[in-house]
């Protein structure tokens, strides 16, 4: 199958929160607790994705209840949200297991060692343009934007415009 095919089939998104969503800088707050900045316009098509019907999962080591708040806010579904999680392949493994998750529609982004297991195991794995270079060479996309920095949104972007999902600038004017 080749990478236009793939796109096409695309109907489940799973990602990695820190260095995907955000550019895996966390602002250390005296009381210990951390701060991250995510993008609006991933949160943006995000939140349009959702609205298209599409799976979105979240796995990742992290346990932030602001970024928890965020992603709910944006649509994803509360029980799809794996937070404080050591092993995301096993964590992946158990979500394709109890919710009948179809691999071949599956695409994975993450940026960094643990996501490795889980980017071998789907079926398009896909990373930002600053993700470790063990992670770049076993991705079948690597996005031209950093973490935090639009590499969502051009995936989920690019998932939605091969399946005429996105908008049609024409609908938006008067
Ligand atoms: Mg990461």
């Amino acid at each position: 199958m080749n990478f236009l095919d793939k796109l096409n089939n695309i109907q489940n998104f799973v990602f990695d929160i820190d260095g995907v969503f955000t550019d895996g800088s966390v602002l250390i707050q005296d009381d210990g607790s951390l701060l991250r900045t995510m993008n609006t316009k991933d949160g943006f098509a995000l939140k349009h994705a959702v609205t298209q019907g599409y799976n979105i999962f979240i796995i990742t080591g992290g346990k932030s209840l602001g970024v928890f708040y965020r992603l709910a806010s944006l649509g994803v579904k509360k029980e799809n949200i794996f937070f404080d999680c050591h092993d995301k392949l096993a964590a992946l493994k158990q979500i394709v297991e109890e919710r009948s998750l179809d691999l071949s529609k599956t695409v994975y982004m993450g940026d960094d060692i643990p996501d490795y297991g889980p980017m071998c195991y789907v079926n398009l794995p896909c990373c930002p343009a600053d993700a470790i270079p063990e992670i770049k060479s076993v991705a079948q996309y690597v996005s031209p934007y950093n973490g935090g920095h639009g590499c969502v949104r051009d995936l989920l972007e690019k998932v939605m415009k091969v399946q005429g999902k996105w908008f049609n600038t024409d609908d938006l004017k008067v």
